[in-house]
C-alpha cells in the first residue's frame, strides 16, 4: 500500500488548520444550499488552502469509465468538464485503475504522466493524488499540486485520503449528476445490467433497500486518537464474543456449516495484521467508524482486482467483520428494523438465511438479489414459496448499489437491472402489468373447473412443502396437494425437526385443505437437497448415492418418526403417503412394512387412526419403468417425478446448466415412457399422477392429458395457466394427432414444434 515515491529531499510544510478544520469546512460548504457545482469549487479551494498546495483538482469517474475534471483551483478554469482521461490513463487514470494514492516530487518523469495543455500544469512539478473509494468502487481522483519538488509527507497523504472520503460521500449521493453534460452519466449513477442465476420466477420492479443497512459516517475526524483506539478494541472484542457465543449455540445445535463460516469470521477477527490497519489508521486522526471504513475500503479495492477465490472469500469475511465492527461502534442493529421497509423493496444482500428473508413483510417486497446462493439454496425455497422474484450469483452487488436506487429483479432472464434508463424501466413495467393482467385473469378462472372443450376432467394440485405455501390453496383454487415435499422443513430448519413440529405442519396441511386430499412424501434428501446437520460425507455421484428412500430404510428411526407424525395428523381422514426414489419393488414392499408397523403401533398406543392409508410410489428411476405392472399392482397410486425420471433417463444431471436443457421431455423416448407408465396404472385401475415441473408448464400439460393424464400436480403460479389452456383444448383431436407423430416421427429429439403448431391452429392458449 505504500505510495510511490522518488527521491527527492523532504520538505514538510505545516498545513493550515490541519484535518479536523479542513473537514468541518467541507461538511459546512456541503450542507450550504448553493448549486453542486459552486459546492465542487468550495471545496478545492479549500482543500488547496488546508494542503498549501497550488492546485486541488477533483476528477469523477464517468458511466464510460473517463475521469472528467469537475473542478479544480490552481488549473485553467476552462478545463473543467472538458479534461478527461481513460482509466489508466494518465497519472490520475494510473491512480483510479489501481485504486491506490500516489505521491511524486517531479510528476513529469514518471512514466505514466500524460501533459493536457489545456489544463496548464506543466509549471507544477509535485504531485499527490488518491483515489475516491466507496464500498471497493473507484468514483473518482482527488489531487494536489505544488511548484517545488516536494516530497508530501505520510501524514499529508493520509489526511487527503480521509478527505477523499467525505467527497465520495458527495459522489455517491448523485448530487453532481446535475452538473454533468446532457447525455453523460457519472459512474456511480450509471444504469448497469448484470447477469445472473434465476432462484425464483417473475419481474420485480422496485428500490434497494440493503438487508444489512450501510452505516453512514458523520464523524472522520477525532479530537483523542487513544479513545478511538480504546473505542475499537472495546467494539471488537463485543464482536468477538458475539461470534463465539454463535459459534458455541450453532455447534450445540450441530449446525455444521453454519459454524465452518462462523469459525472463519472468528479466525479473521482474531487476525494481527487487520488490526494493526485499523489502529494505523486511526492514529492519523480518524474516529473509529471512519478507521474502519478507511481500512475495508483499501481491502475492497485491492482485493476485487485479485482473481484468486481464496482471497475472494476472505474478502466477504472481512466485510463481513468491518459491517458488524461498524454496527457494534454505532450501536445500531445488524438488520434493518421492519418498519424502515419501504412499500417496493428489493432486497440485496450478499448472503441470506431463510429465516431472514421470512421475518420481511411481503406485502412489500418486490424482489431479492443476492450476491451468493444457488437455485436450491433454502433461501430461494422460501423466495419461490413466496412468489418473490429472485436472482442469485451476482458480484458486488451490495457495492454497486445506494439505497433507494432504482432496481428491477428480471427472475425469466436472470438479469438484475441497476438504475434502469427510463426506456428500459418503462418496458419492464409494462412487462410487469401484462403478468399483472394474466395473473388477473387466472384469478378468475379460480372457480372454474378444469375441464377441456370436449369434457375431459383435470384435477389441478399444488406442489408445497411449507407453511407459507398453504394460502396458496385457497388463492389458486387447487384440488388439493399433490406433493407435499417434506424435505423442506427439514431444510429451513436449523435441526432435524422433532416428531411435534412435523406433527404440527402436516396437521396443519390437512386442516388447511379441508376435504381436498394431500399427499405426503417421505423425506427426498441427499442428492441436491443438503441437510447442513445430517452429513453423510462427500459422494462421488450423490445423485445417484444414498439419498431419499435408501436413507430412510437404512436409518428406519428418521422415516418412523416421519410415519407416525403424517398418520397422527392425519386422524380419521385419508392418509396419502408416498416414497421417491423407489428403484426396486423391494424397496416399495420394507417402507410399507414400516407404514403397518406404524399404524399398528399407533392402534396399541390408544391414538386414532387415519380412515384409510393409501400408500403409493413414484415413479422416477427407470428400472420401474421394466417392472411397471409389478409396481403397479403393489402401490396405491403413482406419481411420476418426471425431474428426476428424465435425468436418470437421459444421464443428464438436472441441476448442471450444461446437460440439464440437452434433452427434451418431450421427447419420443420419454413421451413413451410417460405413455408406458399412465397405461400400467388404467390396466392396475391405479391413480396416476404427474408431480414433476412439466406438470406445470401449458404445453407440456397439454401433450400429458393428451396421454391419458388426469392428475398433474405443479407450483402455485402454473395453476392459472394450465387451466387457462385446458379450457381451450380438444384432447381428442391431440391425442390421435400425438399417436401418430410418436410413431411416425420417433426419430425426432423433440415433438415440441408439433405441439406448438396444434395449439397454435386450434386455439390453445399456451
Ligand atoms: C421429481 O423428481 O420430479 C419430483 C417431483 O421430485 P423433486 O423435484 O422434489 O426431486
Ligand atoms: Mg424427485
Amino acid at each position: 500500500m505504500a505510495p510511490e515515491r522518488d527521491k527527492a529531499e523532504k520538505t514538510a510544510r505545516p498545513s493550515l488548520g490541519g484535518p479536523r478544520v479542513l473537514l468541518r469546512r467541507l461538511r459546512e460548504t456541503m450542507a450550504a444550499p448553493v448549486s453542486a457545482q459552486e459546492k465542487l469549487d468550495k471545496v478545492a479551494v479549500l482543500i488547496a488552502a488546508n494542503m498549501v498546495a497550488e492546485v486541488c483538482s477533483v476528477y469523477v469517474m464517468q458511466a464510460d469509465d473517463d475521469l472528467e475534471l469537475f473542478a479544480t483551483e490552481g488549473l485553467n478554469r476552462e478545463a473543467v468538464h472538458l479534461t478527461k482521461m481513460k482509466a489508466g490513463e494518465g497519472l490520475v487514470g494510473l491512480i483510479a485503475r489501481e485504486a491506490q494514492p500516489l505521491a511524486l516530487s517531479d510528476a513529469h518523469k514518471h512514466p505514466a504522466f500524460s501533459y493536457r495543455p489545456e489544463t496548464g500544469e506543466e509549471i507544477y512539478n509535485a504531485f499527490l493524488g488518491v483515489p475516491i473509494l466507496r464500498a471497493g468502487n473507484t468514483l473518482g481522483v482527488l489531487v494536489v499540486q505544488n511548484r517545488a519538488h516536494r516530497v508530501y509527507t505520510e501524514e499529508e497523504i493520509e489526511a487527503l485520503q480521509t478527505t477523499a472520503m467525505v467527497l465520495a460521500e458527495i459522489v455517491a449521493s448523485g448530487e453532481l449528476q446535475s452538473i454533468v453534460e446532457p447525455g453523460e452519466t457519472i459512474a456511480i449513477r450509471r444504469p448497469i445490467s448484470l447477469a445472473g442465476e434465476i432462484l425464483s420466477e417473475g419481474i420485480g420492479l422496485g428500490h434497494a433497500v440493503l438487508h444489512e443497512p450501510r452505516v453512514v459516517i458523520r464523524n472522520f475526524v477525532a479530537d483523542d486518537p487513544a479513545s478511538e483506539g480504546a473505542r475499537i478494541d472495546q467494539a471488537l472484542e463485543a464482536v468477538q464474543a458475539n461470534i463465539d457465543e454463535l459459534v458455541e449455540r450453532g455447534g450445540k445445535a450441530g449446525q455444521g456449516e453454519h459454524v465452518e463460516i462462523l469459525e472463519a469470521l472468528r479466525m479473521v477477527a482474531n487476525d494481527k495484521g487487520w488490526l494493526r490497519r485499523l489502529h494505523e489508521a486511526i492514529a492519523t486522526g480518524l474516529t473509529a467508524e471512519a478507521a474502519v471504513e478507511r481500512v475495508q475500503n483499501d481491502t475492497r479495492a485491492r482485493m476485487m482486482r485479485s482473481t484468486d477465490p481464496y482471497l475472494r472469500d476472505r474478502l466477504h469475511d472481512l466485510d463481513d467483520l468491518a459491517s458488524r465492527l461498524l454496527h457494534q461502534l454505532v450501536g445500531q442493529g445488524f438488520v434493518r428494523p421492519k418498519e424502515e421497509l419501504p412499500d417496493n423493496a428489493i432486497l440485496v444482500a450478499r448472503a441470506m438465511g431463510p429465516t431472514a428473508l421470512l421475518e420481511y413483510d411481503r406485502a412489500r417486497l418486490r424482489g431479492l438479489v443476492l450476491e451468493e446462493g444457488g437455485a436450491s439454496s433454502h433461501v430461494a425455497v422460501i423466495a419461490r414459496a413466496l412468489g418473490l422474484p429472485a436472482v442469485s450469483g451476482i458480484t458486488n452487488i451490495v457495492g454497486l448499489v445506494e439505497p433507494g436506487d432504482a432496481l428491477i429483479v428480471d427472475g425469466v432472464s436472470g438479469d438484475v437491472r441497476v438504475r434502469p434508463q427510463p426506456d428500459v424501466e418503462a418496458a419492464y413495467a409494462e412487462r410487469a402489468r401484462m403478468r399483472a393482467r394474466r395473473q388477473e385473469q387466472y384469478r378468475r378462472l379460480r372457480d372454474v373447473p378444469a375441464v377441456t372443450k370436449d369434457g375431459a376432467v383435470v384435477s389441478l394440485l399444488l406442489n408445497a412443502g411449507l407453511r407459507i405455501d398453504l394460502p396458496h390453496l385457497d388463492d389458486t383454487g387447487a384440488d388439493g396437494i399433490g406433493l407435499l415435499r417434506t424435505e423442506l422443513q427439514y431444510m429451513v430448519s436449523p435441526r432435524l425437526p422433532s416428531l411435534s413440529q412435523q406433527e404440527k405442519l402436516y396437521r396443519m396441511t390437512v386442516e388447511a385443505a379441508g376435504a381436498r386430499p394431500v399427499t405426503f412424501r417421505t423425506l427426498d434428501i441427499g442428492g441436491d437437497k443438503v441437510l447442513p446437520y445430517f452429513r453423510h460425507g462427500e459422494e462421488e455421484n450423490p445423485a445417484l448415492g444414498w439419498r431419499a428412500i435408501r436413507i430412510g430404510l437404512d436409518r428406519p428411526a428418521l422415516l418412523r418418526v416421519q410415519l407416525r407424525a403424517m398418520l397422527r395428523a392425519c386422524a380419521g381422514r385419508e392418509a396419502r403417503i408416498m416414497t421417491p426414489m423407489i428403484a426396486a419393488i423391494s424397496e416399495f414392499e420394507r417402507a410399507r412394512g414400516m407404514v403397518e408397523q406404524e399404524i399398528a403401533f399407533l392402534r396399541k398406543h390408544g391414538h386414532e387412526l387415519p380412515a384409510r392409508v393409501q400408500f403409493g410410489v413414484m415413479i422416477e428411476v427407470p428400472s420401474l419403468l421394466h417392472q411397471i405392472d409389478e409396481i403397479a399392482a403393489s402401490a396405491d397410486f403413482l406419481s411420476v417425478g418426471s425431474n428426476d425420471l428424465l435425468q436418470y433417463l437421459f444421464a443428464a444431471d438436472r441441476e448442471n446448466p450444461r446437460v440439464a436443457q440437452r434433452f427434451d421431455s418431450m421427447s419420443p423416448p420419454f413421451l413413451r415412457v410417460l405413455q408406458t407408465i399412465v397405461e400400467a396404472g388404467a390396466r392396475a385401475r391405479k391413480p396416476v399422477s404427474i408431480c414433476g415441473e412439466i406438470g406445470g408448464k401449458p404445453l407440456e400439460a397439454m401433450a400429458l392429458i393428451a396421454l391419458g393424464y388426469r392428475q398433474l400436480s405443479m407450483s402455485p403460479a402454473s395453476i392459472g395457466p394450465v387451466k387457462a389452456m385446458i379450457l381451450s383444448l380438444n384432447v381428442k383431436a391431440l391425442r390421435t394427432r400425438l399417436a401418430v407423430w410418436m410413431k411416425e416421427r420417433a426419430r425426432k429429439d423433440s415433438l415440441r414444434e408439433e405441439l406448438s403448431a396444434f395449439a397454435r391452429e386450434t386455439g390453445v392458449q399456451l
